[in-house]
């Protein structure tokens, strides 16, 4: 169950039981990473949520926080269904690089298949902040490159927090 509302015309935001909650910290954890995690292909909101159980079960990470769901149209590749969008805040040990192949593995799992840029996705998990470091490396940018011109990106994240 979800309380939609509509932002403006292309824009809508959805807040349930597991997306724009605040979780407890029990804190086992040395880093907080903010991800942003995406998708459009097939029943996404299910997607997130079994997500969130992984994360929850997870030993390797803690889960924090979580944002409200946001649906907008996508760029780039324009002829694909509108995208769904939400920040999941969470703690790991892990290197960011040994946390990056981690979360293709969680793509991985969630059936993601790499075909074209901006192309249709069953679920993208990005690293948008981690702890308040800078990388620059050919595989890893953070934060994100595009992070702030994103509202992909910045809408969920203004709900974190509340
Ligand atoms: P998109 O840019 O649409 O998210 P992909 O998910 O296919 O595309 O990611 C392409 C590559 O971007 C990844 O293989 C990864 O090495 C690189 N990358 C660079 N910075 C980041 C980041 N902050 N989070 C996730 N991937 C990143
Ligand atoms: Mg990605």
């Amino acid at each position: 169950m979800y309380i939609k509302r509509k932002l403006n015309k292309s824009l809508s935001t959805f807040r349930g039981l597991r997306f724009g909650t605040t979780c407890r910290e029990r804190s086992s954890h040395r880093y907080r990473v903010t991800i942003g995690i995406g998708g459009n292909v097939g029943d996404v909101k299910r997607r997130f949520e079994h997500l969130f159980i992984f994360f929850k079960r997870d030993k390797r990470v803690e889960l924090l926080e979580t944002s409200l769901i946001l649906k907008n149209p996508p760029f780039g590749f324009t002829n694909q269904d509108d995208f769904l969008n939400s920040i999941i805040v969470l703690k790991v040990s892990m290197q960011p690089l040994v946390f990056l192949d981690y979360l293709h593995r969680v793509e991985k799992k969630f059936a993601r298949k790499r075909s074209f840029a901006n192309a249709p996705r069953t679920l993208d998990l990005d690293i948008i902040f981690f702890e308040n470091r800078v990388i620059k490396t050919p595989r890893l940018t953070i934060p994100h490159e595009s992070w702030s011109k994103r509202e992909s990106v910045t809408i969920p994240l203004m709900d974190l927090r509340r």
